[in-house]
């Protein structure tokens, strides 16, 4: 199927998929998310329309179907993860991650860096015991990073401005999001508890008053 039309456009923008219950489940493309209507899966939309998909014609009727995509579907079914184990999930460690976890701020000197500038610290070093999980590492600047060098903050005379922690599952696919628009982020606040150290990020971005369609970056 190739779009023809779509309102109010971008086909980059990000569908995001629950389950029937609610429960936040991944970022999937428009495409996916039509394959869903297609197959009856969505059980039903929230969010606003993100995208009018036009399709092929129908040879009985001669019609042509169309597909309104939502910013949010929940599809039937529950996920294979029960609540149980959503609990102790333990999301994969990559940098991209981490640095959007972190804000893109080095957590020593609390400087905003582009990724590219940016490393992944042990507080605890490896060569000292220290894990490579998300309990243990920071984002940090070169210049930070290699100050710091194989000692732990204590040693190397240097602060954290955060503490660093393992997201959760809501947490974990709000940072995955590439860009994530309001509505899709005003639905994962509510799986995100209220002691998480994202949460007030999210409120603040939310009240800079942000837009139906309007990305957000941080
Ligand atoms: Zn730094």
């Amino acid at each position: 199927m190739l779009p023809q039309q779509a309102q109010p456009g971008d086909f980059s923008l990000q569908v995001l998929r629950t389950d029937v219950a609610g429960m936040p489940l991944e970022w999937i493309d428009y495409r996916d998310a039509v394959r869903l209507y297609h197959t009856d899966q969505v059980a039903y939309a929230c969010g606003s329309l993100l995208y009018r998909v036009r399709g092929g014609y129908n040879a009985v009727t001669g019609r042509r179907s169309m597909v309104d995509v939502n910013s949010i579907i929940a599809t039937v079914g529950r996920s294979s993860a029960g609540p149980k184990l959503r609990d102790r999930y333990v999301p994969p460690l990559n940098n991209k991650t981490l640095f959007k976890r972190d804000a893109s701020l080095c957590l020593y000197c609390g400087g905003h860096f582009l990724s590219r500038d940016l490393t992944r610290d042990h507080v605890r070093p490896v060569s000292q015991g220290g894990s490579d999980k998300w309990r243990n590492v920071v984002s940090a600047c070169r210049r930070c990073n290699n100050h710091k060098g194989g000692r732990t903050p204590e040693q190397a005379g240097m602060e954290l401005i955060a503490v660093p922690f393992t997201p959760t599952y809501a947490e974990y696919i709000y940072l995955k999001g590439r860009r994530v628009l309001a509505d899709q982020m005003e639905f994962l606040l509510a799986h995100i508890s209220r002691s998480s150290p994202l949460r007030s990020r999210l409120v603040i971005t939310l009240n800079e008053g942000v837009g139906q369609h309007r990305e957000i970056h941080d």
